[in-house]
């Protein structure tokens, strides 16, 4: 078999221009590690299909693809308008109603029933991903009355931001536990939980995931000033965070996101958690078969900043191009790779444990230290690649915040854990009958991945058959 050309993970979204058979086989040729379906749209029948469907064709190509399921939250949009889009001028009036009514120049319908309890006089409301700014100057009863600060087109259910109003709102919703519901049952292996604000949020999904009896990994999405404030706790409580540039970039000025991508990549690394970077990564190639100059600096960049997973959102759900985006995006990424040589894991294993202010510890565990010196041990030998039974996923994922030049071949017995792998930066998992050393060399010679008397390294726990975890690290030539 044939690793990936690529170690960065791959989410693409599908959507109508993706959910086909075809599609999906090429884009899971072409690297993409992660389906990602948005509950925001379609319905649960269609939903179904395309788990299906990626399902299938994982089966058929024997290569693992996780799915991602995005819980939407409370987003708040703009009912129909006439026409499908109407023009605001600087300083004109204009009402947010949440009567129903058609949109035209003067009154707008707001798709929210207590919209006008989460505004004040004075508060700035954001329409359409921040392109149209206004000032709140009256609320009465089911109006609110604005002054276009910021003007242009806006077009039907486009999205509305309210920065200060969402402490008022729970992030997660009846319909949002609907959709978990779902998830589990449909046999999803994560879910992003949209507008998270603290710990709570998170816990909340994972208090019902244990109800239900279910098991999905839980990707935290990045996106309001709260969740940046309470980032170390949200980190601590989710399987995983998601830097959700989209609406972050509305619901803070957007230009703190390019530091604040990398300091939230950089934690969720040292913990050993996979960092998603999300939104316009390839955007242009929505249209064209081509991307920008800056778009692909923006995707090299992400990765450098140490990122496992990036992700396509409407270039692959409703674009042109959806197959040329997951290949842009798979060549932009293996000649970047290229460039992070050692000195790379190093920066990162250099990090001081007392440089860590935040909440979030893992002073002094085995795994920690053991996961540590495999980097100095890949420095300094040629090894080929750096095997890994593991029951939880967690060793695997502790090296991958390193980032090594080397694979991480993780063998686990549970599919779920090995897709729940298809979030870290290098790790390919395999879903065997049991990981004894001897069950490893079997596989890995059988794929024709080693030839004899080439150096691995392999992770274990002894005794074996004690839940001990990982405690020793074996460096041998097969
Ligand atoms: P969304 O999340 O696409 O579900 O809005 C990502 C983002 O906001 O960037
Ligand atoms: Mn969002």
């Amino acid at each position: 078999m044939k690793l990936p050309s690529q170690k960065t993970k791959i989410i693409a979204t599908l959507g109508p221009a993706s959910r086909k058979k075809k599609v999906v086989e090429a884009m899971i040729r072409a690297g993409m590690s992660v389906a990602r379906i948005n509950f925001a749209h379609g319905d649960l029948e269609q939903h179904a299909r395309t788990i299906e469907l990626v399902r299938s064709i994982s089966e058929k190509l024997n290569r693992p693809v996780a799915i991602l399921g995005d819980l939407p939250g409370v987003k708040i949009r703009v009912g129909e308008i006439a026409g499908g889009s109407v023009v605001l001028r600087r300083w004109q009036t204009v009402v947010l109603t949440t009567r129903d009514v058609l949109g035209n120049e003067g009154v707008i319908p707001v798709q929210f029933k207590d919209f006008p309890k989460l505004v004040s006089k004075g508060d700035i409301i954001y329409l359409s991903d921040g392109f149209i700014a206004l000032r709140v100057e009256e609320v009465k009863d089911t109006d609110v009355i604005c002054k276009v600060l910021v003007g242009g087109t806006l077009f039907s259910h486009k999205g509305i931001n309210i920065p200060k109003a969402r402490l008022a709102i729970e992030a997660v919703t009846e319909r949002d536990l609907k959709f978990t519901e779902f998830a589990i049952e449909h046999g999803v292996d994560a879910v992003g939980i949209s507008f998270v604000g603290s710990a709570y949020d998170v816990l909340k999904v994972r208090r019902f995931v244990e109800e239900k009896k279910g098991r999905l990994f839980l990707i935290a999405k990045i996106e309001r000033p709260d969740a940046v404030r309470n980032f170390d706790e949200i980190l601590n409580a989710a399987d995983g965070i998601m830097i959700a540039r989209g609406d972050l970039g509305v619901e803070m000025p957007i230009e703190k996101l390019p530091i604040l991508q990398k300091k939230l990549i950089k934690k969720a690394n040292l913990v050993g958690k996979p960092a998603i970077t999300a939104t316009q990564m390839l955007e242009s190639m929505t249209h064209e078969k081509l991307p920008t100059r800056a778009e692909v600096t923006d995707v090299a960049n992400a990765i450098l900043d140490g990122t496992d997973v990036l992700m396509l959102s409407e270039e692959t759900a409703v674009g042109k191009y959806p197959i040329d985006a997951v290949r842009m995006m798979a060549r932009i990424a293996r000649t970047t790779e290229a460039y992070m040589d050692s000195h790379w894991a190093s920066r990162i294993v250099e990090w001081k444990m007392s440089e860590w202010k935040g909440r979030v510890q893992r002073k002094g565990t085995i795994k920690d230290a053991i996961t540590r010196s495999i980097i100095e041990a890949l420095n300094s030998i040629d090894i080929k690649y750096i095997l890994t039974p593991t029951r939880t996923g967690e060793t695997a994922r502790l090296i991958a915040r390193f980032k090594p030049r080397q694979w991480i071949l993780a063998f686990v017995t549970d599919g779920w854990v090995g897709n729940t792998l298809m979030f870290s930066y290098g790790v390919y998992p395999f879903t065997v009958e049991e990981t004894s050393e001897e069950e490893i060399l079997r596989v890995i010679r059988g794929l024709g991945l080693v030839r004899e008397n080439d150096t691995v390294l392999l992770t274990k726990g002894t005794p074996i058959g004690k839940t001990v975890g990982t405690n020793t690290i074996r460096i041998f030539n097969v």
